[in-house]
């Protein structure tokens, strides 16, 4: 494997999505030499029209918004290398860092690899991914107003989805396609207090045009009128890194962090929708922002401890003007 950087960068950062770009950007202004290596899967581009990102009243694709924190990043001086990451493991000068071309050492790591939405298992639902069928009522309950929705899942939080959608819908079902309700008495409850219909059967078709939903089909003809359908269960998260480093995550795999982001391993801190933050663009971001904070206070600290940051003194001295200019 070529080394693809003799010298050890301050920071590397894993993940070019909300978080990872956001750390970069931070940290090339705090004239820290990051690399940030990305395989380009962000979930962001799965969103056409993003209407809950600060500063965008009409909205903007989640493929602009990474392009313009690509160039935002490049404007501050961090390093972007399109790569996946295979492998990391602890090193004396911090950890070294493996992709599919070479390897990099870096005094700290910052993972920021996200998470992926598994669609549903329903035949053909694909084509309707971010046209019709969504995973987050924060981001796209608003836009489908008035519409036909069906919620899809099998325990507590979908019930709970479903009656939080009557603010924004009077039609409102549940679909569990066949699974085994896995819900409370309480939630059930709920859903009979509530008059929300439960369509219990296996869904065997998606009638859609172009990804926009008509109805969904279920086994033995019942053909219901549906124009939306959130899938509330079915996240992976990306820790596969952050466990190869031994770091925490909780039952559900995310990655646990302190207030300033850093895991249960020291130098490894984590950010976005692979912790437990709510999975949102302007969080990522903001998480992704706390994390490059943190990260150079600590090499700040760590400067001024062994000397690193005096021996750069020196050389102003040595080298600069260093006196300010008296003007009278
Ligand atoms: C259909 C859909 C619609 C959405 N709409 C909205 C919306 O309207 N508003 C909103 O706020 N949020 C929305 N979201 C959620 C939003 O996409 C996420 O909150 C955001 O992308 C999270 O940022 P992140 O940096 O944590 O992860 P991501 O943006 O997913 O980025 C993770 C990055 O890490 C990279 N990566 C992973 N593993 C490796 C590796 N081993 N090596 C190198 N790179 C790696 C991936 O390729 C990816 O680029 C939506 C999500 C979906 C699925």
């Amino acid at each position: 494997m070529a080394q693809g950087d003799s010298a050890v960068r301050d920071v590397i950062v894993v993940g070019g999505g909300f978080a990872g770009l956001s750390a970069a950007i931070y940290l090339g202004r705090a004239k820290r030499d990051a690399l940030l290596i990305d395989s380009g899967h962000s979930m962001a581009t799965w969103e056409p029209d993003v209407q809950n990102y600060l500063g965008f009243p009409e909205g903007i694709s989640g493929d602009d918004l990474l392009a313009r924190g690509r160039l935002q990043v490049a404007h501050y001086g961090a390093e972007i290398l399109q790569d996946e990451v295979l492998a990391v493991s602890p090193h004396a000068a911090g950890f070294l860092v493996t992709t599919s071309q070479a390897s990099h050492l870096a005094r700290r790591l910052l993972l920021a690899t996200g998470i992926t939405h598994v669609p549903p298992d329903i035949p053909e639902v694909k084509p309707c991914l971010g046209t019709s069928m969504f995973f987050c009522k924060d981001c796209d309950a608003f836009r489908v107003q008035g519409k036909r929705i069906a919620i899809f899942g099998h325990n507590d939080e979908a019930v709970e989805y479903a009656l939080g959608m009557l603010y924004y819908s009077s039609t409102v079902m549940l679909v569990t396609n066949g699974h085994p309700p896995m819900w409370s008495d309480t939630h059930g409850g709920w859903l009979t207090e509530y008059e929300i219909p439960l369509c219990a059967g296996r869904i065997s078709e998606v009638d859609h045009v172009d990804g926009q939903l008509r109805a969904l089909t279920f086994e033995g003809g019942r053909r219901i009128a549906t124009d939306v359908l959130f899938a509330v269960q079915g996240e992976l998260y990306h820790n596969r890194l952050a466990r190869m480093l031994g770091a925490e995550a909780d039952a559900e795999g995310q990655v646990r962090v302190d207030m300033n982001a850093e895991t249960s391993v020291k130098g490894l801190y984590a950010a976005g929708c692979l912790t437990p933050a709510n999975c949102q663009m302007i969080v990522a971001a903001g998480q992704g922002a706390i994390a490059a904070q943190a990260i150079n206070r600590d090499l700040f600290e760590e400067e001024l401890r062994l000397g690193k940051l005096r021996r750069m003194r020196d050389v102003q001295i040595t080298q600069h003007d260093t006196l300010p200019e008296l003007l009278d």
